[in-house]
Order: C-alpha cells, then sequence, then structure tokens
C-alpha cells in the first residue's frame, strides 16, 4: 500500500472539568490528528502528547515536528505490504513515540478499511465488548472526590482509579476504603514519590487498593522492585514501561505484576501488541490506559483494548465525560454493566467528522511523496 497523502490538523478542544493529576492541571487538550490516504482508502490517528511535557517529553509541538520533518516523508516515499512495516521502517528513530503512534495507528485504520474488517480484528482482538473503568483526578477535598465517585459507580464503572500526591494519598485511601468496603478501587502517583516514601504505601496496603499505578519516577524499575518487595498491593507500571524490552526486564526483577498499556506511550498498535504478548507470556495482565483522548484516540483504545490479555477495566470511559464537543459521530457509551461495545463497522467504526475538524483546526499540513514539507 502506498501513502498518496497525509494531513494533519491541530486541534484544541476544552475539557468540561479540570483533571488534576500529581504532575498538572488540564484545562483543555491540543492534539494533533492524522489524516491518510491510500489507494482509496482513509486512515485516522491522533496523538496523546499533553501540552507541556509532564507526562513524558512529547508535545503536541515536538509532534508535529517529528511527523512533518522525519516521520511522513520517509512513510510517503515506501511502500507498505502490512500496518507492522510503519514500526519497521521508523525503527531507527528514537523517542517521539506518540509522535510515530499517531501515524502508525491512522495506517491501521487505513488498512482495516482497505480491507473492510472492524480495526480490532485485523489486531486479533477477541473481546466483542471491553471492560471499562474511570480515572478520576485530584480533588480539593474528600467530600468532593466522594461525591464525583458516587457519580461515577451510578455510570456502571467496574472500578475507579484516584489519582494521589504527597500530601493527598492516604487519606484518600482510607476515606475511600471506609466509605466502599468492597469497591476495587486503585491510585495512580505519577511518579510522584520516591522510595523514601515507603512508609506511605505501607500504611495505603491496610486500605486494600487492587494496585498502585507508578508510584516512583518515571523512568525506574530497580526502586519500584525494592518497594514491591515491601508492599502487598500490585504495582502496576505506566510511565516506565516504553517497549516490549522495558515490560520483560521489569517483570523478571519483580518490578510490576500488571501493565498499564498505552498506544502512544510505546509508538503504536504494532508496539503495544509486543508488550501484550510479552506480559501475556509471563501471566501478567494488561488494562488499557488512557489520556483523556478525543474520539479518534478513544476508537483506537477501544479496538487495542479488545486483546486477549486486557482482562482488567482500563481508563477507557465514555466521551461524554471528556468533552461537550466531539469529532466522531457516535460517541462512546457505558452500558449498564460497565462494558463498551467494540464497533464492528470498517476500521475503527466510528464516523469521523472531518468537517468539524477542518473548521476547529488552528493549524493544518498536507504532505504528498516527494513534496517537500
Ligand atoms: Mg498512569
Amino acid at each position: 500500500m502506498r501513502i498518496e497523502r497525509v494531513e494533519l490538523f491541530l486541534l484544541r478542544l476544552p475539557l468540561r472539568t479540570p483533571y488534576e493529576t500529581s504532575g498538572s492541571v488540564e484545562t483543555h487538550q491540543t492534539r494533533v490528528i492524522a489524516r491518510v490516504e491510500a489507494e482509496g482508502a482513509v486512515g485516522w490517528g491522533e496523538s496523546v502528547a499533553p501540552e507541556l511535557p509532564w507526562y513524558s517529553s512529547e508535545t503536541p509541538v515536538t509532534v508535529w515536528y517529528a511527523l512533518e520533518e522525519i516521520m511522513l516523508p520517509r512513510l510517503l516515499a515506501s511502500d507498505l505490504a502490512r500496518p507492522e512495516d510503519v514500526d519497521e521502517r521508523l525503527a531507527w528513530v528514537r523517542g517521539h513515540h506518540m509522535a510515530k503512534a499517531t501515524v502508525e495507528m491512522a495506517v491501521w485504520d487505513c488498512f482495516a478499511n482497505a480491507a473492510g474488517v472492524p480495526l480490532a480484528k485485523l489486531l486479533g482482538g477477541t473481546r466483542d465488548r471491553i471492560l471499562c473503568g474511570v480515572a478520576i483526578g485530584l480533588h480539593p477535598t474528600t467530600e468532593a472526590l466522594l461525591e464525583r465517585i458516587e457519580r461515577e459507580l451510578a455510570d456502571g464503572y467496574l472500578r475507579v482509579k484516584l489519582k494521589i500526591k504527597p500530601g493527598m494519598d492516604t487519606a484518600i485511601a482510607e476515606a475511600v476504603r471506609r466509605r466502599y468496603p468492597d469497591l476495587p478501587f486503585m491510585l495512580d502517583a505519577n511518579s510522584a514519590y520516591a522510595l523514601a516514601d515507603a512508609a506511605v504505601f505501607e500504611r495505603i496496603d491496610a486500605t486494600r487498593p487492587t494496585m498502585i499505578e507508578q508510584p516512583l519516577a518515571h523512568d525506574d524499575l530497580v526502586d519500584h522492585a525494592e518497594l514491591q518487595r515491601r508492599i502487598r498491593t500490585p504495582i502496576c507500571l505506566d510511565e516506565s514501561i516504553e517497549s516490549a524490552e522495558h515490560a520483560r526486564k521489569a517483570i523478571a526483577i519483580g518490578a510490576t505484576k500488571v501493565v498499564n498499556i498505552k498506544a502512544g506511550r510505546v509508538g503504536g498498535h504494532n508496539a503495544s501488541k509486543r508488550v501484550h504478548d510479552v506480559c501475556a507470556a509471563s501471566g501478567v495482565p494488561v488494562w488499557c490506559g488512557g489520556m483523556l483522548e478525543m474520539g479518534i484516540g478513544r476508537a483506537h483504545n477501544v479496538h487495542l483494548a479488545s486483546l486477549p490479555n486486557f482482562s482488567l477495566p482500563g481508563d477507557v470511559a465514555a466521551s461524554k465525560r471528556y468533552f461537550d464537543r466531539e469529532i466522531i459521530g457516535e460517541p462512546f457509551v457505558v452500558e449498564p454493566d460497565g462494558t463498551m461495545r467494540v464497533p464492528t463497522g470498517p476500521g475503527i467504526g466510528v464516523t469521523v467528522l472531518e468537517d468539524e475538524i477542518r473548521r476547529l483546526a488552528l493549524r493544518t499540513s498536507e504532505l504528498r511523496p516527494g513534496g517537500a514539507p
């Protein structure tokens, strides 16, 4: 398949409510959207790089640069036999995983559309519904957080994930466990602690969370292994796992018992499948993380989460939680049983509101083979 044309769009949409983590407070999401055209088929991808580099080093500006200057000119010059070829052609590029994922996932959508099959089928998915949890940001008071949890549970989510940071951690876990003796809840620190803070997690242990996500440094494995030896609660790594090799090493030294897979973080669907397979081979379950995606990124997550080892509820929640304005025609909803249907149409299986994207775009670019970017 020869890619004949790629268009990039920069979108900035307000979030319905601000989202606070240990690293940032986000009120908007700024996303690079890619539209790939090849031999009559079209595919869409969405970058998940936040506006500021608090989660990883990438931002929409670096994504735009890496796509326009480095990745797209090379992909436009090559013939792709299968979607996995994108990963191979760009394997020499260090980092820029979110940029790579943006075009790689658009190419997967393009191949699935050309074949007339749902993306989930092309990826090897086995589920027709995925398990949904919800991630809840930091709230100013515990009472406000408990109210928010109540509203989310009423919407059907199977588990809640709560952000923590130093000073807002044990009190949250203890209050939630007091209010909900049996609720599966987990905590996400986004790398806000050091091994010297182990006592915090030993205290959290008593509240029986299902797991603690990325307590220590974003690039650490060794200290996570040491912390895991000291606590019962399973550690789940997010930021530290940027590749299947990282997953293999983390599992080997006991640094993680669960892995959060985000396609943007690891470089796309093919890289996600490799992480998924490495974890499956070691009996380590995975779940699909979220980056407050707009509709295109959300659709990709739903298809990815249909793979068999995504056996725990992920952070792929209903579209309505995030934006008033949508860029797809069929927003994702959570069923009363806490699941979400995997679309059955070709590709990502939702209608991309192309006119809306063109109208809202703050910046656009069009690339063709041989053309200067
Ligand atoms: Mg996380």
